[in-house]
């Protein structure tokens, strides 16, 4: 499987400097920023420096390394941002689209961290 990668997409230019983001934390690996959209009142993407799609390319392709790395650094956000449940905070939710069913808007891969409120169901319920 190969996977196409859009270098002019609007992660890849804010990981070049070109556009200005307001990072939460970044490692040699990784990068967390808010997102510029916010849906909860901690709203973060967690991003890879390296060119990877979506999970799947990422588990796929990426390092033992900047797996370790990124996932560490999501749970890093998790803390500074006060979500970590147990810990002080309510709790949170991790989520990754990928393609046109997850409907992924940017095709750099990224996992939003959302938390601060109660966040509802999942999905809406769908009548069968
Ligand atoms: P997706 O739908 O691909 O999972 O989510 C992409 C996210 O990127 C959206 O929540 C959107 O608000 C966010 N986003 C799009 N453009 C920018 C930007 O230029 N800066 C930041 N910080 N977030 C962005």
């Amino acid at each position: 499987m190969s996977y196409a990668y859009d270098d002019t997409n609007i992660f890849a230019r804010i990981l070049r400097g070109e556009i200005p983001n307001k990072t939460v934390l970044e490692t040699d690996h990784t990068l967390a920023f808010h997102d510029i959209r916010p849906q909860a009142p901690v709203h973060v993407l967690v991003i890879p420096k390296g060119k990877y799609v979506n999970f799947d390319h990422f588990s796929a392709e990426a390092s033992d390394e900047e797996i370790a790395d990124f996932a560490r650094t999501a749970a890093e956000v998790c803390r500074r941002t006060g979500v970590r449940p147990g810990a002080g905070g309510q709790g949170y939710r991790t989520i990754s689209n990928a393609g046109t069913h997850g409907v992924q808007e940017v095709p750099h891969y990224h996992m939003h961290i959302l938390g601060g409120r109660v966040l509802g169901r999942m999905l809406p319920k769908i009548e069968t």
